[in-house]
């Protein structure tokens, strides 16, 4: 007997019918006598009319009245996942992130997993009793409801994953496995039977939507075995495993994209030490991650500081740095939603040269401008004009020799 955590996106459970497509998956684990707790997502679309319904009221909106407001998709799912279990005789009760409880820190709507109190439902799921998950929600250290920022049900389930000590975590989405690239974009994209913690680890964290970064970090750091399948197929999959699992690494194994962020830029900074502190320490009081920067020398003492925030910081961002100007001394702030990063992601960059030169050259060769580029050891970022993301996607999966036949 085996434990295995089952976690089921919006897609997946977008109607009735599809939530008895879902029983039919649970069942199966059962009937091979393994124990089962399954995590769903929001029924699609539910999070962002959520989402969408608090920003009506105000775009910079009290972040614990928004989860309040946007736990509530995941409620209904195992809700009615539990009783389409029932209906087919199966033992199945639902649990809400509070009822568990999984604690979290206290960073509303993007919150962090600290501790789950697994006993009591461990000795539930002993019974064989299914247990059915509320993915993206905690409690918080105020006993308010926290949920984990988009894309969260990934790291419920890859958490309680590792609380349980289970051993495997199905992430089941609405593609056959992680690709080459997204395979919505891209139709000559290539499925990976194999991908590595550090490579998913790079692609999740510059765009590729299908595994949330932190539920990557969190099965990297607790060594959770984690496969990444359809709902719709008998496709096996994608493994996610340590880079020794790989025997032969690709030069560049995937190219991702990001339409969330946004650049902003300061012009005439004061080019003088604590300058950066000053500007990016109240972003981070504010909870708002800054991601590519760059510094131009300006002349005269002064520089342009450019960097980009997540799209949905940039009001509140723009709010921060405005009330900070009499401090900052910068001459200007002007920002530009409409931008998108574009990256390539290979662990065989960690021993070869030139792969930055490709990029560039695809890039110049379809006359796409770079305006701000960064790297890790393993990824290469641009950031361009949002109307060239998908050419440049297309241009850079083909210079890579990733297009299948
Ligand atoms: P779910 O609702 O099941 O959590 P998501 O929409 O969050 O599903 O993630 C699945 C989607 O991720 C796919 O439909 C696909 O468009 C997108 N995606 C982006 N990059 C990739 C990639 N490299 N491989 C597979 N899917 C990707
Ligand atoms: N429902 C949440 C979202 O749409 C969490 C998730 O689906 O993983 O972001
Ligand atoms: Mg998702």
């Amino acid at each position: 007997m085996a434990r295995i955590v089952q976690k089921f996106g919006g897609t997946s459970v977008a109607d009735i019918p599809r939530i008895e497509n879902v029983v039919a998956k649970v069942k199966r684990e059962i009937d091979a006598g393994n124990q089962v707790a399954v995590v769903v997502s929001a029924m699609a679309g539910v999070t962002n009319h959520l989402v969408d319904l608090t920003r009506q009221i105000d775009k910079l909106h009290d972040a614990r009245e928004y989860d309040v407001v946007v736990a509530t998709g995941e409620q209904v799912t195992s809700g009615l996942l539990a009783l389409a279990l029932q209906k087919q005789g199966i033992k199945a009760r639902s649990w809400q992130g509070w009822q568990i409880p999984i604690r979290t820190d206290g960073v509303h709507g993007k919150a962090r997993i600290e501790a789950i109190e697994i006993a009591e439902f461990s000795r539930r799921m002993d019974t064989g009793e299914v247990a059915v998950v509320s993915g993206f929600q905690g409690l918080g250290p105020d006993q308010r409801v926290t949920t984990l920022g988009r894309g969260g049900s990934d790291t419920s389930a890859v958490a309680l994953a590792a609380a349980l000590q289970a051993d495997r975590c199905d992430i089941y989405t609405d593609v056959d496995g992680v690709y080459t690239t997204d395979p919505r974009i891209v139709a000559k994209a290539r499925k990976l039977d194999k991908i590595s913690y550090e490579e998913m680890l790079e692609m999740a964290s510059v765009g590729a939507k299908v595994l949330q970064i932190r539920s990557v970090e969190l099965a990297m750091k607790l060594g959770v075995r984690l496969r990444v399948l359809s709902s719709f197929s008998e496709d096996p999959g994608t493994l996610v495993v340590g880079e020794e699992e790989i025997v032969e690494k690709e030069l560049v194994s995937g190219i991702a994209y990001s339409r969330d962020e946004a650049k902003i830029t300061l012009t005439l900074v004061a080019d003088r030490p604590g300058v950066a502190a000053a500007i990016f320490g109240p972003l981070a009081d504010a909870a708002i991650n800054v991601d590519m920067i760059v510094q131009n020398a300006s002349g005269q003492g002064r520089t342009d500081l450019t960097f980009t925030v997540i799209k949905s910081d940039l009001e509140r961002a723009v709010q921060v740095l405005t009330q900070k100007k009499p401090e900052l001394g910068f001459d200007d702030l002007l920002f530009d939603p409409n931008v998108a990063k574009v990256s390539v992601i290979g662990v065989g960059m960690r021993s070869h040269s030139g792969v930055a030169l490709g990029m560039f050259r695809a890039l110049a060769d379809k006359g796409i401008n770079i305006q701000v580029i960064s790297t890790s050891e393993i990824k290469i970022s641009v950031l361009i004009a949002e109307e060239y993301a998908e050419l440049a996607v297309h241009a850079l999966h083909a210079a890579y020799g990733l297009d299948a036949d």
